[in-house]
């Protein structure tokens, strides 16, 4: 039995689903093991072998182990569906090489004596683009868009690569009386295998030094082949023109090592930033450029080598332009997640991380102290005066608070109305408890906003490290403890005492865990059906959500939507069922159940202006009707931040979707206010509906409320229908739906579907005759 899961969309790069230990399949696992032993074979039949061609040897085993590999590759991008094409390149371009050696062995090694240059070079060689074109696979399945640097990055290493290649075979050209051919071909091998490895360094860079694993192998790898070609090389420039054994077999070795960096296990990486690291590469390459036009001066250096190297300090400024855009960049953002735009205080990150490093470099015999405030009132002033003059308010009261403090303390704004101050480093505790009392006298002076006196009150707990906790969740767990003893004993100042009450720090770290509760899917919809009492069916759901928590069991909505308020992220919380809501509806709409969902929302949410356009979005996606989709609001949101949220209700109204108002009756507003909202419904709060069929002034309230809402074109709904007695007494009064546990108790998706689906269709019983008799009344009354 599990209700709808809300999954939370990740952010950032994708991450491959496997786990590490259990990656690489048992059967896979023999395979790597044969091919090592196959290579240590190889490698001591070398050394301790003969030096002459050993056809056993030199052809079948070493052929073998190449092929192993490659087939290693292939099974890879079989098995596994992470960097699946990436593999495939990658194993294409083995077996290529193998049968580069197959063609060499077969054909090349018997012709004494041996041409330079083969077709198997061409095998060879062939292992290159395809190598490459592999790791730019696995690079863009890691990173979504690679920046600009990447890319000139990439220009500057080619460039830098080629025009120390051009020295190589010019050298060769000019110098060896050898066929010009040979030349370029064996150059070609050093400089593609500096260019690989250039690439993968700016892979790395990319993925900021994240060393997964696998990248690591693929750097040992390369390396590998570029360490051997290049010995080749130089043998070449010696007049040498057969590969020793010792370079076959490290030929061998990088194969090898290229399998197993294949089957390294893929990480979750994080999204890529650029720090002081990314500079490390373009600094390598513009020094090894600088380095060709120097040589220039001492030596000949053809010209070709000296535009390309200058053509490569020309990109190498242009990329050190972006890499100082890029800094400035997170610079300011860095500015942003540190200062509070509204206070100019810090922010929770900035509080965290002063806390870390103030835990971290406590010295013997001193404290450090961690004060939370909280405002009296400010949501009032919030809801009253609007949002400007709350941001005025803040800004005050956190000038108060930092001024009382004195400049030692760091101050923060973490919520709403709370600030967070760390004091680090602290002789005397009682100096500190002295200073707090002081910013609670201080803001409790009345603030002129404008042309208002405002008066607010505040109150603040106090935790001490190392005293009562050695971490920082541990401190601002016990500072919170203390703030809310603070509140509840109506104290200005409340130092932790470990003894507070139990249920308090429950609460407290009740909403710490909230948000990890969110991402790990713990909250579930539930759905509670809405009879419509005129045709007896069931055309609408409502939404309500549980947290599944896994310690407390399970949680309700009174308990948990206030800490998601209070933590800010009500936001999110709402989109996120708003999301699962829809696409519930929408699987309903394919099955052939044609219902509404109702959804709640939240004050916060009718006075955030991206809601319209995120709640349109999320209709289109899903392809539900915007009439299928009611929102539910209360009545006390009449009195938030009137200006914007009448602009949001008016975008809502626009996109087409239904607003009920919820809970009426429990606050103050009239029916006549209520239709200003533009609802097209009202539900009834419980307290007048439960219990109705026994009380003569419910019934009176209830009637008359029914009259009222019709008169004014608005549906009304009974809510906390309780009883048979119940329902038939709301039926009478002529109210047009009923909610209640009678009816249905909220219930998780399945539950409701089969609901749902044995009611399809078939009217409720009994309730035409009470519909008739309400008539009837009228008829009579008329
Ligand atoms: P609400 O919107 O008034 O929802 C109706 C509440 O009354 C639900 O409680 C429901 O289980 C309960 N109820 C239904 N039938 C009866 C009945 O016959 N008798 C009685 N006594 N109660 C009945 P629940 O699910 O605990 O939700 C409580 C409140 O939490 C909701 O009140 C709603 O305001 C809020 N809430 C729930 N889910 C969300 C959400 O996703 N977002 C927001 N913003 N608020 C939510
Ligand atoms: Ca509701
Ligand atoms: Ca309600």
């Amino acid at each position: 039995m599990s209700g709808s899961v809300i999954p939370v969309p990740r952010a950032g790069v994708s991450a491959p689903a496997l786990t590490p230990r259990r990656f690489v399949p048992r059967p896979v696992v023999g395979l790597l093991a044969v091919i090592v032993a196959a290579l240590i074979v190889y490698g001591a039949w070398v050394v301790w072998g003969t030096a002459e061609h050993d056809p056993l040897r030199d052809a079948w085993l070493y052929c073998a182990i190449g092929a192993l590999a490659a087939g290693a590759v292939g099974v890879r991008a079989v098995l596994v569906a992470t960097d699946r094409t990436a593999m495939l390149l990658l194993s294409t371009g083995l077996f290529l090489w193998v049968g580069g050696d197959v063609y060499y062995t077969a054909v090349v090694v018997p012709i004494d004596p041996q041409p330079p240059v083969t077709i198997a070079d061409v095998f060879y060689l062939a292992l290159y683009p395809f190598l490459i074109a592999s790791l730019i696979m696995m690079l863009r399945s890691r990173v979504s868009r690679p920046p600009a640097s990447l890319w000139l990055d990439a220009l500057l290493s080619a460039l830098t690569v080629a025009a120390i290649a051009f020295i190589w075979v010019t050298g060769l050209l000019v110098g060896g009386d050898d066929d010009p051919a040979a030349a370029i071909v064996n150059g070609a091998y050093p400089a593609l295998d500096l260019l690989t490895a250039c690439m993968i360094a700016a892979i790395l860079t990319l993925l900021n030094w994240r060393l997964e694993r696998m990248w690591i192998m693929f750097l040992i790898a390369a390396g590998c082949l570029a360490a051997f070609d290049v010995a080749y090389f130089a043998g070449v420039l010696e007049g040498e023109m057969r590969p020793g054994l010792l370079l076959d077999f490290g030929w061998l070795l990088a194969l090898v090592l290229l399998a197993f960096a294949a089957w390294a296990p893929p990480a979750v990486v994080s999204p890529p930033s650029i720090g002081w690291r990314g500079v490390a590469v373009p600094m390598v390459v513009i020094s090894l450029a600088t380095a060709v036009i120097v040589f220039g001066d001492f030596v000949q250096v053809p010209v070709s080598s000296t535009v390309l190297a200058t053509t490569a300090l020309i990109v190498g400024g242009g990329r050190v332009a972006v890499a100082f855009i890029a800094v400035s960049g997170d610079a300011a953002l860095r500015r942003q997640q540190r200062e509070d735009s509204i206070t100019g205080l810090g922010t929770r990150r900035l509080v965290y991380l002063r806390l870390d490093d103030a835990i971290a470099e406590l010295a013997p015999h001193r404290e450090c102290i961690v004060l939370v405030f909280d405002l009296n009132g400010f949501r009032e002033v919030n809801r009253s005066l609007g949002h400007a003059a709350g941001d005025e308010l803040l800004r005050q009261v956190g000038a108060r608070i930092a001024h009382g403090l004195g400049r030692e303390a760091v101050v923060g704004r973490v919520a709403a109305d709370e600030f967070v101050a760390v004091l680090t480093d602290v002789a005397s505790r009682a100096t500190v408890v002295a200073r707090a009392n002081r910013v609670i006298d201080a803001v409790s002076v009345p603030f002129r906003i404008a042309q208002t006196e405002i008066e607010i009150g505040a109150c603040v707990g106090l935790a001490v490290c190392p005293q009562h906790a050695f971490t920082r969740e541990g401190v601002l767990k016990a500072a919170n403890a203390a703030l809310a003893r603070a509140k509840k004993t109506r104290q200005p100042v409340v130092v932790f005492n470990p003894d507070l009450d139990e249920l308090e720090s429950g609460t407290l770290s009740l909403s710490q865990d909230l948000r990890r509760g969110i991402r790990a899917g713990e909250i579930v919809c539930y759905f509670q059906p809405k009879l419509d009492l005129t045709d007896g069916l069931v055309h609408c759901v409502e939404v309500l959500t549980r947290w599944r928590h896994p310690r407390e069991g399970m949680i309700f909505p009174d308990v948990f939507i206030p800490l998601a308020e209070r933590g800010g992220f009500m936001g999110a919380f709402t989109r996120a069922v708003l999301r699962e809501a829809l696409s519930q509806c929408r699987r309903w709409r394919a099955a052939g159940l044609d219902v509404q969902v109702a959804v709640n929302l939240s004050v916060t949410n009718l006075v955030d202006g991206d809601m319209p356009g995120d709640i349109g979005r999320m209709l289109s996606e899903t392809e539900v009707p915007a009439n299928r989709l009611i929102l539910e609001v209360t009545e006390t949101v009449l009195t938030a931040d009137e200006t914007k949220a009448r602009q949001v209700r008016g975008d809502l109204q626009a996109i087409g979707v239904e607003i009920s108002v919820d809970d009426y009756g429990k606050g103050y507003s009239s029916l006549r206010q209520v239709r200003s909202l533009h609802a097209s419904e009202v539900k009834l709060d419980a307290e007048f509906v439960t219990g109705v069929a026994e009380n003569v002034e419910q019934a009176a309230i209830v009637s008359s409320t029914v009259k009222l809402a019709h008169e004014l074109g608005l549906r009304l709904v009974a809510e906390g229908v309780e009883t048979r007695a119940d329902l038939a007494a709301v039926a009478r009064l002529g109210c047009d739906e009923a909610q209640g546990y009678y009816i249905r108790r909220p219930a998780p998706e399945e539950e409701i579907t089969k609901w749902l689906w044995q009611r399809e269709g078939k009217p409720w019983q009994g309730l035409a005759k009470h519909r008739r008799s309400a008539s009837e009344q009228v008829t009579a009354a008329g």
